[in-house]
């Protein structure tokens, strides 16, 4: 999927087909609504008479809207036209170790509902989990007819064309359908995803506006850690979709225990059950080949920020070396990629007064130009979910992407 740019669309509009001129259109309207025809077809440098048969059929479909009337120099008020998100609803999961959250959102990200639960690990009690919960969440919303799929995120590695989990360590799960078996449950079409992936694809379709360059790196923190990479307005998912997992290069080949069996992983000093590891002195214990106990002992890492604030000092020397690790893996990432910026997902954010200095010194020790010791960590906002985000982006963005040309 490839985000337009609607800065940067001449060539598009002389040598591309309707369909993609439809999706300009569309994205045009995202961006600038509330915004009338007249300004669509200056924008787009094209004839008026087009953009008018464009815009009858997206709102024939209902894709856009005509909402109130603008303000216009002289002549008649233009009516202004908007992209429909309220009623377009998308149920967005998030499936963890620790947890899985389930949110009733509409395409624009807006709240609804939220739900979470303790996960069932074998793959068959999830998805039945799942398909019940989903239907009474819609049921209780009146959103069965209005709800347009379900975006899937799992900590692992999804192949693309079959919608498989080929590896998900946290979870034990190798070669997993949840996917189809979930889509035959709801009724409704399920697109899943890899979370970081997902993520940086919610920072491309639903993030602020001017918070979001072309070159970026999005990196989750939560009982894994991964990264979704954005260059030249693409996400890169590399030969069989499985980009991104800087969360298992070795900081040292003797460090903790990760999840995934090997040791001394990025994500083995930066996840949050990592976090929680080091304050309670344990290690981490691989989940593969059966029983599952909870590392942490119901300890969440939004606890430990608490035991922080309240002046617990080990709980704080938990968390700020966490903040150092992460600044030493980021300096990493900025040297292989060359981000412009780096955004920062996940509950640790809550924290993130507490480890920006030592983010910040993490970087600076490892970053090997002044430029790439200068880029930017964003944390994402508390409260932001970003990962259901992400999940809802799964849904909504392809009705704003541009189709594939090459
Ligand atoms: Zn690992």
């Amino acid at each position: 999927m490839r985000k337009i740019d609607t800065r940067d669309f001449r060539r598009a509009t002389r040598t591309t087909s309707r369909e993609i001129n439809r999706r300009i259109v569309l994205n045009l309207v995202r961006d600038h609504q509330p915004v009338s025809r007249a300004d669509i077809a200056r924008r787009m440098s094209i004839g008026r008479g087009v953009v008018t048969s464009i815009i009858q059929d997206l709102i024939d479909e209902g894709t856009i809207y005509e909402g109130a009337t603008g303000h216009a120099a002289r002549g008649r008020r233009p009516t202004m036209l908007y992209v429909r998100t309220q009623d377009r609803l998308v149920v967005a999961v998030d499936i963890r170790f620790s947890r899985t959250f389930v949110m009733l959102s509409d395409f624009a990200g807006t709240q609804i509902a939220l739900e979470s639960f303790e996960t069932a690990f074998d793959p068959h009690a999830l998805v039945v989990d799942l398909t019940s919960r989903i239907r009474r969440l819609l049921d209780a919303h009146g959103a069965r007819g209005r709800c347009e799929g379900v975006g899937l995120v799992v900590p692992g590695m999804v192949e693309r064309l079959t919608g498989r989990v080929l590896l998900a360590p946290q979870l034990g799960w190798r070669d997993v359908d949840v996917r189809d078996a979930l889509a035959k449950g709801v009724g409704l079409p399920v697109q899943i995803e890899n979370a970081p992936m997902a993520c940086a694809l919610a920072q491309m379709w639903l993030g602020q506006r001017g918070n979001t360059t072309d070159n970026f790196v999005y990196v989750t923190v939560s009982d894994g850690v991964g990264a979704g990479i954005v260059l030249n307005g693409q996400l890169i998912r590399g030969e069989t979709n499985s980009a991104g997992e800087f969360g298992h290069i070795p900081l040292d080949t003797n460090g903790p225990q990760c999840l995934c069996g090997a040791r001394g992983c990025w994500e083995a000093y930066t996840s949050n059950q990592a976090t929680l590891s080091r304050y309670l002195g344990r290690e981490l214990v691989p989940l593969w080949g059966g029983a599952v106990p909870h590392p942490a002992g119901g300890l969440t890492i939004e606890d430990l920020i608490s035991r922080a604030r309240a002046g617990d000092a080990r709980a704080s020397e938990a968390i700020v070396a966490t903040g150092h690790y992460l600044g030493v893996g980021i300096g990493g990432i900025v040297n292989a990629l060359n981000p412009s910026q780096v955004f920062l997902g996940g509950e640790i954010t809550g924290a993130w007064d507490m480890i920006q200095p030592a983010v910040r010194a993490g970087i600076l020790e490892r970053a090997l130009t002044p430029a790439g010791r200068k880029t930017p960590v964003v944390p994402e906002q508390m409260g932001g979910f970003p990962r259901l985000r992400g999940a809802t982006a799964l849904v909504a963005a392809p009705h704003f992407a541009a189709p594939r040309v090459a």
